[in-house]
């Protein structure tokens, strides 16, 4: 049976967010989400709405609010994939969206929004080295490639640049983050839901720092 929680993860592009929600969602017995996957997922297949978000992406632009508020909620609706619990990666990332997360979510909201806290420096260059398996989305970086130039140990698929890890899109990534993601990390201070952890170590002491910080703030031990 899953505990339940309901958890999203903030933090800069590059903070690791996607690699924790992946070893949170594990250990807690929930489902995790990734708006960016579910993008770049929807663009490979060609699909009309993968196509439309894709022009956004690229360009290192936010989709939307109203399309992807329509994906979350969809998720979020009894019997939908996120209806017992979740941890979500890359959402919200809009007052908006994290205003709308709330009334979707009704009495019961979320129980912690972690903060993972990783230096400028840091993200710009994680972001510009990171390389991506086509096949199963294991990150790499330039500085630490798979065994076999760029084909993945995992998978044996291939190990790409992503379209917006190009130096402009990063930029404008970054500028937008400060402008429209930032804001909402003081709504969840100020509700009280807000965890922060510091984002640079080994994934393994940040998942560690993670799962510390959610029980003691929630007193569910996962
Ligand atoms: P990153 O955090 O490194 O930018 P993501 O995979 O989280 O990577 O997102 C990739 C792109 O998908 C974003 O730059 C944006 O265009 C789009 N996207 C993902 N989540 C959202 C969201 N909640 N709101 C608007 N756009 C989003
Ligand atoms: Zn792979």
């Amino acid at each position: 049976m899953s505990n339940g929680l309901r958890l999203v993860l903030l933090g800069k592009q590059g903070a690791g967010k996607g690699t924790q929600a992946v070893l949170v969602a594990e250990h807690c017995g929930i489902p995790h989400l990734s708006t960016g996957e579910v993008f770049r997922a929807q663009a490979g297949l060609g699909t009309a709405f993968g196509l439309e978000a894709k022009r956004y992406m690229d360009g290192g632009d936010l989709v939307p609010d109203d399309i992807v508020i329509g994906v979350i909620e969809e998720c979020l609706a009894p019997g939908g994939m996120l209806a017992d619990g979740f941890v979500l990666d890359g959402f919200p990332r809009t007052l908006r969206q994290a205003e709308e997360l709330d009334r979707v979510l009704g009495r019961r909201s979320l129980d912690a929004a972690v903060l993972i806290d990783v230096p400028h420096a840091v993200v710009q260059n994680r972001l510009a080295g990171r390389r991506v398996c086509r096949g199963c989305q294991r990150v790499y970086h330039v500085d630490l490639p798979p065994e076999r130039p760029w084909i993945c140990d995992t998978c044996g698929g291939d190990v790409v640049q992503r379209d917006d890890d190009t130096d402009e899109a990063i930029g404008r990534r970054l500028e937008i983050y400060e402008r429209d993601t930032a804001p909402i990390i003081e709504m969840y201070r100020l509700s009280g839901r807000l965890l922060t952890v510091d984002g640079v170590g080994s994934s393994e002491e940040i998942f560690g720092r993670i799962v510390a910080a959610i029980e003691a703030a929630t007193g569910v031990s996962c």
